[in-house]
């Protein structure tokens, strides 16, 4: 019989403590292990920067639900995302989109070149321009964010894996707002799958962590491998056991959260204070129809909404509301909301007048109320 992926992810892949028979699985604190008295570590487990059974628990049941040959658990959704650029060669070429996590953008703009690669920033929606942006033979990395921060624009994966494809290149997907329960981008042709695990994956809001899932156990996946092993950036094991205890209740926690949401956005999409509602499970989003295609279950749990009388009007709903918690990132229990050009600073492509929401368990009546009154304020 073949379980089905919520059934083995609400049990960690049912994996107990044979020693103790314990349910749940102990946390692996030890940094080294002992060699075999041949001198051969037959364990696998050498030292703890490469190796801890907590981390490989965590990795597992991400890998299962992503349907990926291979996955690593860092220290940050940042460790887990650069890591796959400094597995590239001096003289590379990447192409990113221009609306993506902005300290991600920062980075490849600021720090890319430091490392011999070069990038080009590309509106990945747009599939022309995506096709033009490559170089056959020279670029060897597109990367996309789907639904991408904070506009929560949709990029065709199966499309965008073709044209990397076709001009040499890999396609890696930020699939940290879907995540494994709403999209498997592996499926679609994208050869890497990033998650900043900080979010969805753990979701309680105490843990930073990363992650990455493979198609193939190639060279390039044993090259990660190196960069997370030498760079020290793996996760902890007390982390790697909140963040496995997490993911034992994604799938629940994520079909809630993308119901909440579509429920506030249906509420402020035909509200005069609101200029627009940026949800991919609207039906009048441009990125709807793909969104329909390659997301189940749901559309996610993140929307933004652009106040009509402007930026100041946008930061003092922020100030006003009483349930909503106002803080960066997403992904948690707890509904979060954001004046999202505040944190991106100069140069943001984010619209000085968005609110960034995430939706967490509370009740989407709730939320809707608190929202609702925090606008009339500044009516
Ligand atoms: N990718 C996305 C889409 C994010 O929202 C974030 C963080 O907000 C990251 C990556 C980076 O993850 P972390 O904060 O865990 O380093």
């Amino acid at each position: 019989m073949q379980w089905s992926k919520a059934s083995l992810l609400a049990q960690a892949m049912g994996k107990i403590d044979e020693a103790t028979r314990a349910v749940t699985p102990p946390i692996h604190v030890s940094s080294t292990f002992i060699r075999d008295p041949d001198n051969h570590y037959r364990s696998g487990n050498i030292y703890g920067r490469p190796d801890n059974e907590t981390v490989r628990e965590a990795e597992a049941v991400l890998a299962m639900l992503e349907g990926a040959a291979g996955s690593m658990i860092f220290g940050s959704g940042m460790s887990a995302a650069t890591a796959v650029f400094l597995a590239l060669k001096p003289g590379d070429h990447v192409v990113a989109p221009t609306v993506m996590y902005w300290a991600l953008r920062n980075w490849l703009k600021i720090d890319l070149a430091a490392w011999g690669l070069e990038v080009d920033f590309v509106d990945a929606n747009d599939l022309d321009a995506l096709r033009h942006s490559l170089k056959p033979g020279r670029t060897k990395l597109v990367w996309i964010e789907t639904p991408s921060n904070p506009m929560w624009s949709v990029t065709d994966i199966a499309a965008a894996a073709e044209l990397a494809h076709a001009a040499g290149a890999r396609l890696a997907v930020d699939s940290t707002v879907a995540t494994p329960i709403l999209s498997q981008p592996l499926s679609l042709g994208a050869d890497i799958v990033i998650h900043s695990a900080t979010k969805y994956l753990n979701g309680h809001s105490d843990v930073i962590a990363g992650a990455l899932c493979c198609a193939k156990d190639d060279e390039f996946w044993t090259k990660i491998k190196r960069v997370r092993a030498t760079l020290g950036q793996i996760l902890g094991p007390l982390e790697a056991f909140l963040l496995l205890r997490g993911m034992r209740t994604l799938d629940v926690r994520v079909r809630a959260q993308s119901a909440g949401a579509l429920m506030v956005a249906r509420h402020f999409a035909s509200d005069s204070r609101i200029a627009a509602v940026l949800y991919p499970g609207l039906s009048d989003h441009p990125g709807h129809a793909v969104a329909a295609r390659q997301m189940q279950a749901g559309f996610g749990g993140m929307l933004s909404i652009r106040v009509r009388a402007g930026e100041q009007a946008a930061i003092a709903t922020a100030a006003n509301v009483r349930l909503w918690k106002r803080a960066t990132s997403l992904g948690g229990v707890e509904s979060l909301i954001e004046h999202r050009a505040s944190i991106e600073g100069p140069g943001t492509p984010c619209p000085s007048d968005l609110l960034r929401l995430s939706v967490g368990l509370e009740a989407p009546a709730d939320l809707i109320a608190d929202l609702d009154s925090a606008l009339g304020a500044n009516r």
